[in-house]
Protein backbone atom coordinates (compact mmCIF):
# COMPACT_ATOMS: atom_id res chain seq x y z
CA UNK A 1 0.00 0.00 0.00
CA UNK A 2 1.24 3.59 -0.84
CA UNK A 3 -0.24 6.48 1.31
CA UNK A 4 0.65 9.82 -0.06
CA UNK A 5 0.65 13.04 1.99
CA UNK A 6 1.62 16.24 0.71
CA UNK A 7 0.97 19.93 2.03
CA UNK A 8 2.91 22.91 3.05
CA UNK A 9 5.24 23.79 5.73
CA UNK A 10 4.41 22.95 9.24
CA UNK A 11 0.93 21.05 8.05
CA UNK A 12 1.89 18.10 9.92
CA UNK A 13 3.19 16.11 7.55
CA UNK A 14 6.26 14.68 9.46
CA UNK A 15 4.42 13.78 12.45
CA UNK A 16 1.46 12.20 11.11
CA UNK A 17 3.21 10.09 8.74
CA UNK A 18 5.23 8.36 11.51
CA UNK A 19 1.80 7.96 13.50
CA UNK A 20 0.30 6.45 10.31
CA UNK A 21 3.09 4.36 8.95
CA UNK A 22 4.15 3.16 12.74
CA UNK A 23 -0.22 2.56 12.97
CA UNK A 24 -0.64 0.86 9.83
CA UNK A 25 3.24 -0.79 9.87
CA UNK A 26 4.59 0.56 6.73
CA UNK A 27 7.81 2.34 5.98
CA UNK A 28 7.96 6.04 6.22
CA UNK A 29 10.04 8.14 3.57
CA UNK A 30 10.23 11.91 4.35
CA UNK A 31 11.09 12.44 1.13
CA UNK A 32 11.59 16.65 1.86
CA UNK A 33 15.07 14.94 4.10
CA UNK A 34 16.49 14.35 0.33
CA UNK A 35 16.23 17.95 -0.84
CA UNK A 36 17.30 18.98 1.88
CA UNK A 37 20.59 16.28 1.69
CA UNK A 38 21.09 18.10 -2.00
CA UNK A 39 20.97 21.22 -0.44
CA UNK A 40 23.62 20.49 2.05
CA UNK A 41 25.70 18.74 -0.47
CA UNK A 42 25.76 22.12 -2.69
CA UNK A 43 26.62 24.03 -0.05
CA UNK A 44 29.27 22.06 1.12
CA UNK A 45 30.67 21.88 -2.14
CA UNK A 46 30.14 25.82 -2.33
CA UNK A 47 28.21 24.86 -6.15
CA UNK A 48 26.21 28.11 -7.07
CA UNK A 49 22.75 26.47 -7.09
CA UNK A 50 22.10 28.96 -10.28
CA UNK A 51 24.63 26.05 -11.88
CA UNK A 52 21.93 24.15 -12.98
CA UNK A 53 23.81 21.32 -14.73
CA UNK A 54 26.13 21.26 -11.71
CA UNK A 55 23.72 20.73 -9.02
CA UNK A 56 21.86 18.30 -10.93
CA UNK A 57 24.91 15.94 -11.74
CA UNK A 58 25.86 16.31 -7.83
CA UNK A 59 22.25 15.12 -7.13
CA UNK A 60 22.80 12.15 -9.35
CA UNK A 61 26.18 11.62 -7.78
CA UNK A 62 25.24 11.75 -4.08
CA UNK A 63 24.65 8.89 -1.68
CA UNK A 64 21.10 9.56 0.66
CA UNK A 65 20.50 7.06 2.82
CA UNK A 66 17.29 7.65 4.94
CA UNK A 67 17.46 4.64 7.73
CA UNK A 68 15.78 3.48 10.88
CA UNK A 69 11.62 3.19 11.89
CA UNK A 70 9.22 5.81 11.30
CA UNK A 71 10.21 7.08 14.75
CA UNK A 72 14.26 7.41 14.50
CA UNK A 73 14.68 8.12 10.97
CA UNK A 74 18.34 9.06 10.26
CA UNK A 75 19.52 10.55 7.24
CA UNK A 76 23.13 9.97 5.37
CA UNK A 77 24.74 11.85 3.20
CA UNK A 78 27.84 10.09 1.62
CA UNK A 79 28.20 8.19 4.92
CA UNK A 80 28.28 10.91 7.18
CA UNK A 81 24.63 10.61 9.28
CA UNK A 82 23.01 14.91 8.66
CA UNK A 83 20.15 14.20 10.59
CA UNK A 84 20.58 17.27 12.82
CA UNK A 85 22.18 19.50 10.17
CA UNK A 86 19.89 19.16 7.58
CA UNK A 87 16.95 20.99 9.80
CA UNK A 88 18.63 23.93 10.08
CA UNK A 89 17.99 27.27 8.23
CA UNK A 90 20.61 27.68 5.63
CA UNK A 91 19.67 24.29 4.67
CA UNK A 92 15.85 24.78 4.86
CA UNK A 93 15.77 27.39 2.39
CA UNK A 94 18.29 26.47 -0.19
CA UNK A 95 16.44 23.18 0.25
CA UNK A 96 13.35 24.62 -1.98
CA UNK A 97 15.71 26.71 -4.43
CA UNK A 98 17.26 22.90 -5.04
CA UNK A 99 14.20 21.60 -5.58
CA UNK A 100 12.91 23.68 -8.24
CA UNK A 101 15.40 22.31 -10.54
CA UNK A 102 13.66 19.65 -13.10
CA UNK A 103 16.56 17.53 -12.82
CA UNK A 104 17.37 16.88 -9.24
CA UNK A 105 13.60 16.33 -9.20
CA UNK A 106 13.91 13.37 -11.73
CA UNK A 107 16.69 12.06 -9.48
CA UNK A 108 15.24 12.52 -6.45
CA UNK A 109 11.46 10.79 -7.71
CA UNK A 110 13.75 8.14 -9.46
CA UNK A 111 15.12 6.90 -5.71
CA UNK A 112 11.62 7.87 -3.98
CA UNK A 113 10.04 5.05 -6.44
CA UNK A 114 12.44 2.58 -6.45
CA UNK A 115 12.39 3.25 -2.05
CA UNK A 116 8.80 3.20 -1.76
CA UNK A 117 7.77 0.36 -4.14
CA UNK A 118 7.10 -2.11 -1.37
CA UNK A 119 4.88 -0.01 -0.14
CA UNK A 120 5.31 3.16 2.31
CA UNK A 121 3.88 5.86 3.64
CA UNK A 122 5.77 8.72 1.73
CA UNK A 123 5.28 12.96 2.28
CA UNK A 124 6.51 15.72 0.75
CA UNK A 125 5.21 18.29 -2.17
CA UNK A 126 4.55 16.04 -5.34
CA UNK A 127 3.98 12.20 -3.73
CA UNK A 128 -0.05 12.34 -5.05
CA UNK A 129 0.88 14.42 -8.42
CA UNK A 130 4.70 12.86 -9.72
CA UNK A 131 6.04 10.77 -7.95
CA UNK A 132 3.03 7.72 -7.38
CA UNK A 133 -0.08 9.02 -8.57
CA UNK A 134 -1.42 5.98 -8.67
CA UNK A 135 -0.63 5.98 -4.51
CA UNK A 136 -3.86 3.78 -2.69
CA UNK A 137 -4.85 6.65 -0.59
CA UNK A 138 -3.69 10.45 -0.86
CA UNK A 139 -3.73 13.21 1.31
CA UNK A 140 -3.49 16.58 1.09
CA UNK A 141 -2.93 18.03 4.78
CA UNK A 142 -3.13 21.71 5.11
CA UNK A 143 -3.55 24.47 8.06
CA UNK A 144 -3.57 28.21 8.72
CA UNK A 145 -0.32 29.54 8.10
CA UNK A 146 -0.46 31.45 11.19
CA UNK A 147 -0.87 27.84 13.00
CA UNK A 148 1.97 26.49 10.94
CA UNK A 149 4.16 28.73 11.80
CA UNK A 150 3.55 28.26 15.06
CA UNK A 151 4.16 24.82 15.13
CA UNK A 152 7.64 24.87 13.00
CA UNK A 153 8.62 27.28 15.98
CA UNK A 154 9.19 24.97 18.40
CA UNK A 155 10.98 23.20 16.55
CA UNK A 156 12.72 26.40 15.08
CA UNK A 157 13.66 27.25 18.58
CA UNK A 158 15.57 24.07 19.50
CA UNK A 159 18.07 24.63 16.72
CA UNK A 160 18.03 28.37 16.43
CA UNK A 161 17.59 30.12 20.12
CA UNK A 162 17.40 32.98 18.43
CA UNK A 163 14.38 32.37 16.13
CA UNK A 164 11.15 34.71 16.55
CA UNK A 165 7.72 33.82 15.56
CA UNK A 166 7.72 36.41 12.66
CA UNK A 167 10.64 34.88 10.73
CA UNK A 168 9.27 31.70 10.94
CA UNK A 169 6.42 32.55 9.49
CA UNK A 170 8.24 34.68 6.91
CA UNK A 171 10.26 31.78 5.78
CA UNK A 172 7.46 29.32 5.47
CA UNK A 173 5.53 32.06 3.31
CA UNK A 174 8.62 32.33 1.09
CA UNK A 175 8.66 28.41 0.88
CA UNK A 176 5.17 28.12 0.19
CA UNK A 177 5.47 30.59 -2.79
CA UNK A 178 8.77 29.27 -4.12
CA UNK A 179 7.50 25.60 -3.68
CA UNK A 180 3.65 26.37 -5.24
CA UNK A 181 4.78 28.33 -7.98
CA UNK A 182 7.63 26.61 -9.08
CA UNK A 183 7.35 24.77 -12.92
CA UNK A 184 8.28 21.68 -12.61
CA UNK A 185 6.07 19.82 -9.77
CA UNK A 186 4.65 22.11 -7.91
CA UNK A 187 2.61 21.90 -4.63
CA UNK A 188 -0.58 21.94 -5.87
CA UNK A 189 -3.69 19.35 -4.48
CA UNK A 190 -3.99 15.81 -6.47
CA UNK A 191 -7.62 16.02 -8.24
CA UNK A 192 -8.45 12.74 -5.79
CA UNK A 193 -6.71 13.72 -2.39
CA UNK A 194 -8.76 13.97 0.63
CA UNK A 195 -8.16 17.31 1.94
CA UNK A 196 -7.59 17.51 6.04
CA UNK A 197 -7.54 21.25 7.28
CA UNK A 198 -5.78 20.57 10.93
CA UNK A 199 -6.59 24.24 11.72
CA UNK A 200 -7.53 23.88 15.60
CA UNK A 201 -7.77 20.17 15.52
CA UNK A 202 -5.32 17.90 17.72
CA UNK A 203 -2.95 15.18 16.25
CA UNK A 204 -4.92 12.75 17.55
CA UNK A 205 -8.26 14.11 16.15
CA UNK A 206 -6.16 14.33 12.64
CA UNK A 207 -4.73 10.83 12.60
CA UNK A 208 -8.31 9.26 13.72
CA UNK A 209 -9.54 10.99 10.28
CA UNK A 210 -6.81 9.28 8.20
CA UNK A 211 -6.92 6.23 9.97
CA UNK A 212 -10.90 6.02 9.16
CA UNK A 213 -10.38 6.74 5.37
CA UNK A 214 -7.32 4.30 5.53
CA UNK A 215 -9.69 1.54 6.51
CA UNK A 216 -13.15 2.61 5.00
CA UNK A 217 -10.84 2.36 1.15
CA UNK A 218 -9.42 -0.72 2.52
O1 LIG B 1 9.25 18.72 3.76
P1 LIG B 1 10.40 19.68 3.99
O2 LIG B 1 9.94 21.00 4.52
O3 LIG B 1 11.49 19.09 4.82
O4 LIG B 1 10.99 19.92 2.54
C1 LIG B 1 12.04 20.83 2.29
C2 LIG B 1 11.89 21.38 0.89
O5 LIG B 1 12.10 20.33 -0.06
C3 LIG B 1 10.51 21.95 0.54
O6 LIG B 1 10.40 23.32 0.88
C4 LIG B 1 10.43 21.74 -0.96
O7 LIG B 1 11.05 22.80 -1.66
C5 LIG B 1 11.27 20.51 -1.19
N1 LIG B 1 10.46 19.31 -1.42
C6 LIG B 1 9.96 19.12 -2.70
N2 LIG B 1 9.30 17.97 -3.00
C7 LIG B 1 9.09 17.05 -2.05
C8 LIG B 1 9.55 17.24 -0.73
C9 LIG B 1 10.22 18.41 -0.45
O8 LIG B 1 10.14 19.97 -3.57
N3 LIG B 1 8.48 15.91 -2.41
Amino acid sequence: MIIAIDGPAGSGKSTLGRMLARALNLLYIDTGSMYRAVALATLETALDPANIEAVTDLAHRVDIKLEGDPDSLRVWLDGIDVTERIREDDITAMSSIVSSIPGVRRAMVARQREIGKRGAVMNGRDIGTVVFPDADIKFFLDAAPEERAARRFIEDKQVNPCATLEQTLAEINERDRRDSTRADSPLKIADDAIVIDSTGLSIEAVLNCMLDHVHRNN
